[in-house]
C-alpha cells in the first residue's frame, strides 16, 4: 500500500502518532503514512531512531531532547513549534513512543492545538503493556487469574503533595498491574502494594525494551522484585508487571526464542537496498546496525549504455545477461529517461544470476530464460549459460567494477561477448565512526559481508584493535559465498562462516546456522 503522494486538503496538518514500543514491525499502517509525507517530525527521545526510515527523506527530524528547557518547561517549546509549522502549511508529525495517550502528554498536545485553531490526528500505537504482554508472553487479562488491567504511572510518589494514586485500591486491584516509569521508585512502590495488603507471593516481572532484540526481563515474587533487578542490573526505563499472569507464561516467550534474539549483527549492503535484510534479521530477533561502504549510482558516463540499448533494439544483440538486480533496474530506468520502454529490449533473451536477479525482471514482468539451479555466481551463471549461447551474440550488463569470469568463459562458445556498464559503484566516503567504535567494543559480535567489494572496503577500515578481535573470534565475519570468503582470507581475516546459497537470505542463513553453534558450543 503506498501513501497518496500528494497531502488531501481537507486533511489535519498536525499528527500526534503512536510509534508503538520500539519494534519497527509495529508501527501503524497509518503511522507509516503520514510520516511519508511529513514536512516536520518532531520526536521523542525514546523513539528508536530506525523508526524514521519510513520518514519522508525530506523531511526535518527533531528530537525534543534539543528543544529549550527541560521537562516540564519543554511543553511550551513543542506546542510552539507545533503550531508554529502547522500555520505555516507544513505536515507535521509529532512522534512518541507507544501510545500518545497512554502517558504520553498528547492529550495536553492536542488541546494546545484545538485552543491555536490547529487540525489535528491521532493515530494510536501499540502501548508498552500490550507489548510486554505479547512479547514476554504474559496474558495480561486471564478467565481464570486476572479481570482486568490497570495502566498505573509509577512516576507520582506517595504521601507527595498532587499524588493521585491510591495504592490501597491498587493493592485491592482484581487484575494485572502495568506500571510505567516505576522502575526507579521500585523500592517505594513494592513497600506500598505490601503495606495495603498484596500478597508478597504475587508473581511480578520487570521488562526493559519489550518488543526489540534488546528486550530483557527479570521475574520473582513482588516482595523480591528489586534485588533481582538489581541482580540483573535492570535500570529505567522499564515496565513493571505485577498479577497472577506473570507466572502463567510459557519457559521462553516465542519472541527471545527467536534464532538471532539478542544478537547484533552489522549490515553492509547500500542503503537504499538494505530494508528487507534488515527487516528479516530484526524479525529473526537481531539487533541491526548499518554501515554501507558502496553506494550504486547511474554510470558517470551514459553514452556506452544508451549506444548498446539502441544495438539491442535494432537486433544487434541475442542475449541481454544481469549480473544483479541493479543492472535490472538500471536498463529500465535508462529506457524511461531515452523517453523508450521495454519493447526496445523485447527480442533479446534473458539471463539473470539468480533468483533475486530473476525476481527484478519479473516486476516488469519480464521473465530470464536462463537462471542458475543452484550455484548463484559468475561461475554459475557461465556454465548454466554456456550451452544456449554458441555462435550467439551476448551482451553483459554489469556495474562498472567486478569480475570478468564470464566474459572469458563465454568468449569460448559465444560468436561475440560484449559488456556495457549499467551502473557505477562507488565507495562510500568515509565509514561510520559510531558503529566503528561499537566493533572496537566488541558489541557488534557479527559482521555480514554482501560481496567481495564491501567486504575489502569494510576491512580496509578496520584498525589492530578489531582486527584482534576478529582473529579471537570475538567478532565474526559471515560471507555471501566462497569467494568473498576467498576475498576476506586473503587479507588475513578469519571467515567464521559462509552462505552455501549465495544470496542475502543464503548469507542470513549461514548466520542462523553460526549462531546455533555457537549456542551448542556453549551449552554441550
Ligand atoms: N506512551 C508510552 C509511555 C510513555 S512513558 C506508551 O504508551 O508505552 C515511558 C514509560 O513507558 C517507560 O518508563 C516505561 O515504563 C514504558 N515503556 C515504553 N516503551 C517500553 C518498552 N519498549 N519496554 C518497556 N517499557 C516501556
Amino acid at each position: 500500500m503506498s501513501p497518496p503522494l500528494q497531502p488531501d486538503p481537507a486533511e489535519p496538518t498536525v499528527f500526534l502518532v503512536g510509534a508503538g514500543p520500539g519494534n519497527p514491525g509495529l508501527l501503524t499502517v497509518r503511522a507509516a503514512e503520514v510520516l511519508a509525507r511529513a514536512d516536520l517530525v518532531l520526536h521523542d527521545q525514546l523513539v528508536p531512531l530506525r523508526l524514521l526510515d519510513v520518514a519522508n527523506p525530506a523531511a526535518e527530524k527533531v528530537c525534543v531532547r534539543d528543544l529549550p528547557g527541560t521537562h516540564p518547561d519543554k511543553y511550551p517549546h513543542i506546542h510552539e513549534m507545533l503550531i508554529r509549522y502547522a500555520r505555516a502549511g507544513k505536515t507535521v508529525v509529532r512522534l512518541k513512543g507507544g501510545d500518545p495517550l497512554v502517558f504520553g502528554r498528547g492529550g495536553e498536545e492536542a488541546e494546545a492545538l484545538r485552543t491555536a485553531g490547529v487540525g489535528y490526528e491521532i493515530v494510536p500505537g501499540v502501548t508498552a503493556a500490550l507489548a510486554a504482554g505479547a512479547f514476554l508472553e504474559i496474558p495480561l487479562t486471564h478467565r481464570n487469574y486476572a479481570s482486568a488491567v490497570a495502566l498505573v504511572t509509577g512516576h507520582e510518589l506517595p504521601n507527595k503533595p498532587g499524588n493521585r494514586l491510591d495504592w490501597k485500591a491498587l493493592a485491592a486491584f482484581p487484575g494485572t498491574l502495568c506500571i510505567y516509569m516505576g522502575v526507579a521508585r521500585l523500592p517505594v512502590i513494592v513497600a506500598e502494594l505490601l503495606k495495603h495488603g498484596k500478597n508478597p507471593d504475587t508473581p511480578a516481572a520487570i521488562v526493559e525494551r519489550a518488543s526489540t532484540g534488546e528486550q530483557r526481563a527479570v521475574y520473582a515474587r513482588l516482595a523480591d522484585l528489586e534485588p533481582a533487578r538489581r541482580n540483573a542490573g535492570l535500570e529505567a526505563p522499564g515496565l513493571i508487571v505485577v498479577g497472577d499472569p506473570v507466572a502463567h507464561r510459557p519457559a521462553a516467550a516465542w519472541w527471545e526464542s527467536r534464532p538471532l534474539f539478542g544478537r547484533r549483527v552489522l549490515v553492509t549492503r547500500p542503503a537504499h537496498q538494505a530494508a528487507g535484510m534488515v527487516r528479516r534479521l530484526e524479525h529473526l530477533g537481531a539487533v541491526v546496525s548499518q554501515m554501507p561502504t558502496v553506494e550504486i549510482r547511474p554510470p558517470a558516463d551514459p553514452a556506452p549504455l544508451d549506444r548498446a540499448l539502441a544495438e539491442v533494439r535494432d537486433g544487434g544483440w541475442d542475449w541481454l545477461v544481469f549480473t544483479s538486480a541493479n543492472g535490472v533496474h538500471a536498463v529500465v530506468r535508462r529506457l524511461d529517461e531515452l523517453g523508450r520502454d521495454l519493447r526496445d529490449v523485447g527480442r533479446v533473451k534473458f539471463a539473470a544470476i539468480g533468483p533475486k536477479t530473476a525476481d527484478a525482471l519479473r516486476e516488469y514482468r519480464l521473465r530470464a530464460d536462463v537462471v542458475p539451479a543452484e550455484t548463484f555466481s559468475s561461475e554459475g551463471l557461465a556454465a548454466a549459460l554456456a550451452p544456449h549461447v554458441a555462435g550467439h551474440r551476448v551482451l553483459l550488463a554489469r556495474a562498472n567494477r567486478g569480475r570478468d569470469v564470464i566474459r572469458v568463459e563465454l568468449a569460448k562458445v559465444a560468436s561475440v561477448v560484449g559488456q556495457v556498464t549499467t551502473y557505477d559503484q562507488t565507495d562510500t566516503a568515509a565509514p561510520d565512526p559510531g558503529v566503528l567504535d561499537a566493533l572496537r567494543r566488541g558489541e557488534i559480535r557479527y559482521v555480514t559481508l554482501p560481496s567481495s567489494r564491501i567486504a575489502e572496503n569494510l576491512l580496509a577500515g578496520f584498525d589492530d584493535t578489531i582486527r584482534g578481535r576478529v582473529e579471537r573470534g570475538e567478532v565474526k565475519l559471515v560471507a555471501i559465498s566462497p569467494e568473498t570468503g576467498g576475498a576476506v582470507r586473503r587479507l588475513g581475516y578469519p571467515v567464521a562462516a559462509e552462505a552455501t546459497t549465495f544470496t542475502i537470505d543464503g548469507l542470513i542463513d549461514a548466520l542462523i546456522r553460526l549462531v546455533r553453534e555457537e549456542g551448542t558450543e556453549h551449552h554441550p
